[in-house]
């Protein structure tokens, strides 16, 4: 049997352009945000991942788990895996992975054990989200690394592109 080809419903959203004279938290989230409406287009769930380190961007991936139909190949996790082999060190201390949705369980703990510095994302998510919002993996009291969380970043745009990607998809079943 043929596996079902993407078939995305239209996408209303826009890709960011954001002005490359100040690198600040949301001059990276509207890169993941970019990364998530590649994801809608190839029919994945839109959450969009960027790492950067020194300033510059050294991973951008997203959701892949529909066509991988492989249950790790979250934007996060393949963003870490790049990071590391751009780096050719799995400590990411010095980097900071951008993602338009909290953290799943998986993936903040991927984001503990690469050692990552920083992880800012948008929409926090109160059913799987482990890094403040359903509970926080962070917390780990005997834990040797701590993230710097930054929640909230274009929060908006985050959520209304996955609520919307829902709802079309709803719609065309
Ligand atoms: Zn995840």
């Amino acid at each position: 049997m043929e596996p079902p080809k993407p078939n995305p419903p239209p996408c209303p959203f826009n890709k960011l352009f954001p002005s490359q004279l100040e690198k600040d938290d949301t001059f990276f989230m509207k890169l993941a945000y970019n990364q998530a409406i590649d994801a809608w287009r190839a029919d994945e769930v839109p959450i969009g991942a960027v790492i950067e380190y020194d300033g510059e961007v050294i991973a951008a991936a997203h959701n892949q788990v529909e066509s991988t139909k492989d249950p790790t190949a979250h934007a996060e996790i393949i963003a870490i895996t790049q990071a590391s082999t751009f780096l050719k060190d799995w400590r990411l201390n010095a980097a900071t992975l951008y993602v338009t949705k909290e953290p799943c369980p998986m993936c903040s703990g991927a984001s503990i054990m690469s050692r990552l510095g920083r992880v800012v994302y948008g929409l926090p998510d109160p059913k799987m989200g482990c890094l403040g919002g359903a509970a926080n993996l962070n917390d780990l009291p005997q834990a040797n690394h701590k993230l710097v969380i930054t929640p909230g970043v274009l929060q908006e745009e985050c959520q209304a592109l996955i609520q919307a990607f829902f709802q079309a998809k709803r719609k065309s079943e």
